[in-house]
C-alpha cells in the first residue's frame, strides 16, 4: 500500500465509524475561510481587529503582498482571492464610502485599475475581469470601513461547480508567486 493509500484508508475508516454513509467524494477543508467569515481575522464594529488595509502600507511590500504604490492607493493581492491574481486597490485613507474619496483619489484607483489589468492580461492573459467595489457589509464588503476596489480576472470555465456548490475555490498559484511576478511586470 503506498503512502496515499494509506492515508485515504485511514481516511476512509474515520468517516465510515462517524455519522452518515460514506461516499466517494473527497473533501477539500478551508478552515481558515470559516473564521475570516464569521469575522475572527477581519476589523468589525464588534472587535478590536486592526484594519488590514491601514496596517498594510507600513511593512514592506513582500510580507504585505503589495504590487504596487501610488501616491493615493496601493494594489495588493487578496489573501482570500477568488481567482488567480485577485488584486485590491485600496486608498491609503481609512474612508469607507466612495463619496469620501477625493477627485486626486478616485482618479488614481481608476487608473490603477486599468494598469491592474494590463498587468494581468500580459502575465496570465485573462478572458475577462469582474471589477467592482462592495459598499456595506450589507453588499458583502468583507472590510467594509476601508474602500477598496477588486480586480478578479476570469478565464473561460472558471466558473465550475467548485465555489457554487463547495464555497471552495481552487487557487494553483501561491500569492507570493503571483505578487512577484505581477511587481515584475507592472504596466505603465
Ligand atoms: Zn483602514
Amino acid at each position: 500500500m503506498s503512502h496515499e493509500e494509506e492515508i485515504q484508508s485511514e481516511a476512509t475508516g474515520l468517516f465510515s465509524s462517524a455519522v452518515g454513509i460514506p461516499d466517494k467524494w473527497q473533501r477539500l477543508w478551508a478552515p481558515h475561510r470559516n473564521s475570516y467569515q464569521a469575522g475572527a481575522e477581519r476589523p468589525l464594529p464588534t472587535n478590536n481587529v486592526p484594519c488590514p488595509f491601514c496596517k498594510i502600507p507600513a511593512g514592506d511590500d513582500e510580507d504585505g503582498l503589495i504590487v504596487y504604490r501610488g501616491v493615493h492607493a496601493f494594489v495588493v493581492m487578496n489573501l482570500y482571492p477568488y481567482n488567480p491574481g485577485h488584486l485590491l486597490i485600496c486608498a491609503y485613507r481609512h474612508v469607507a464610502d466612495l463619496t469620501e474619496l477625493t477627485a486626486d483619489e478616485r482618479i488614481e484607483i481608476s487608473d490603477l485599475t486599468v494598469r491592474a489589468m494590463k498587468t494581468l492580461r500580459a502575465v496570465s492573459n485573462p478572458d475577462g475581469f469582474n471589477l467592482g467595489m462592495n459598499q456595506g457589509e450589507q453588499a458583502g464588503a468583507g472590510i467594509a470601513a476601508h474602500i477598496h476596489q477588486h480586480v478578479v480576472p476570469r478565464w473561460k470555465g472558471d466558473a465550475n461547480f467548485m465555489p457554487i456548490i463547495g464555497q471552495t475555490k481552487i487557487i494553483s498559484q501561491l500569492l507570493e508567486v503571483s505578487r512577484n511576478d505581477l511587481a515584475k511586470n507592472w504596466a505603465d
